[in-house]
């Protein structure tokens, strides 16, 4: 790779190379699974690139890679840079090793002009995020953070592949970083969303991650022939869903916010096109930076919805399936980083994220902060995901502002 590339235009290329074989475990695509073949060979590459940047490369328990860069204060606590490695299948090439790249390019940028900050900064490849392998996600950062239960170990692939068949259950708990050992955890991600590119922005500081609220809605009727059932006389399960539904997308439009509210699967009973619909089951998903505008959405959907069910005769039931608190960012970081991005020539925008990410695990940790880089029509989780490399380049310099910043602000205990 050219030498004259800027350290963003590097972090795009990298990703790239890792985004086929024998980075990948899929033929003519990117799917890079948590201890596949794949998995370990990026692990393998991601830990030579710190190496050349200038950092001491371990493997931690839970199969993290991280690189350390020593600070100038013995003992004082890791700023600690990362993201994941593993994908979805067929998946971008972007998603997650983005974060990791840039933070790799923040310490060789450093380490060429024979700098260190006060405290050591480590880059950590998380190896499961996605949760693309195994039946649960962000295992490795919960791993990190403390959070992880023994018990969360004791599950299989796909393929019936114990995880214990390919690591150490009994260490694997010991990824757990000491608490106070830690100074921030900084994350930079792709957007997975419109927004930055329809306002014409490279960058933005994130808020925090949206709290999420996913309920399972029930509508049961009357199933009858489809033909001899006169109009008057139906109780059509299906037909009232279809006007739950676009309750549910009309409440989430009048707010006009960050609020959103999705209903992604549909399965109406008994399924024959010459029956009316019985019973339909449906989920529902709604988020929001703001909980308790969430928790308002979610109260007049479940209004809209029994209103509904109501006047055709039917019966609704609703039960809540997960409810995940918003996990902010850390304000004063969020300072840090507008002045930063500022600096960097960007005009300032603050924006919350709808989708989880590794910084709302490690926020039980340490005080966490985001920065979204803006992707080709907000396309994420599909092959065709890109990222200009200038925008990259201006997240970079934004990485390692907020890292002057952090190391001016520090105070030794
Ligand atoms: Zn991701």
């Amino acid at each position: 790779m050219s030498a004259s590339l800027s350290g963003g235009a590097r972090a795009v290329a990298r990703c790239d190379l890792l985004g086929s074989a024998p980075y990948s475990d899929m033929p003519g695509g990117l799917y890079r699974g948590y201890l596949t073949p794949a998995y370990w060979a990026a692990c393998e590459r991601l830990a030579a690139w710190m190496d050349d940047a200038g950092m001491q490369v371990r493997c931690d328990p839970a199969a993290n890679c991280i690189g350390r860069y020593e600070g100038t204060i013995a003992n004082a606590p890791a700023l600690l840079i990362g993201s994941h490695i593993d994908s979805v299948r067929d998946g971008g090439r972007y998603d997650g090793p983005l974060g990791i790249l840039l933070g790799i390019e923040c310490v060789a940028a450093l380490h060429r002009a024979g700098r260190r900050l006060p405290f050591p900064i480590e880059v950590i490849a998380f190896g499961d995020e996605e949760g693309s392998r195994f039946p649960a996600a962000m295992l490795t950062s919960r791993a990190v953070a403390g959070t992880l239960a023994a018990e969360a170990l004791d599950m299989a692939d796909a393929e019936g592949v114990a995880l214990a068949a390919l690591i150490d259950p009994v260490t694997y708990l010991d990824a757990a970083r000491a608490p106070g050992t830690t100074l921030a955890y900084l994350e930079a991600h792709i957007e997975q969303g419109p927004l930055l590119e329809a306002e014409g922005l490279a960058v933005a500081t994130v808020t925090g991650i949206a709290a999420q609220l996913r309920l399972q809605l029930t509508v049961t009727g009357m199933a009858g022939h489809a033909g001899t059932t006169t109009m008057p006389l139906r109780r059509d399960a299906l037909a009232g869903a279809a006007e739950m539904i676009l309750a549910v997308e009309r409440i989430a439009r009048d707010d006009a916010s960050d609020l959103v509210a999705t209903v992604g699967r549909i399965e109406a009973l008994p399924g024959a096109a010459n029956v009316i619909a019985g019973a339909v089951r449906c989920t529902i998903d709604i988020r929001s930076g703001d909980i308790e505008r969430r928790d308002r959405a979610a109260d007049a959907i479940v209004e809209a919805i029994a209103a509904i069910a109501e006047a055709r005769g039917l019966q609704s039931v609703i039960e809540p399936v997960h409810d995940l608190p918003a996990s902010p960012c850390d304000p004063a970081l969020m300072n840090l980083m507008d002045a930063a991005l500022a600096a960097a020539g960007q005009l300032p925008r603050r924006i919350v994220s709808g989708a989880g990410h590794d910084a709302m695990v490690m926020a039980a940790l340490c005080p966490t902060a985001m920065l979204f880089v803006r992707c080709r029509g907000g396309i994420s989780h599909n092959p065709a995901e890109h990222v200009d490399p200038a925008d990259a380049e201006i997240a970079l310099q934004g990485m390692l502002g907020f890292i002057d910043r952090l190391g001016a602000t520090f105070e030794p205990a």
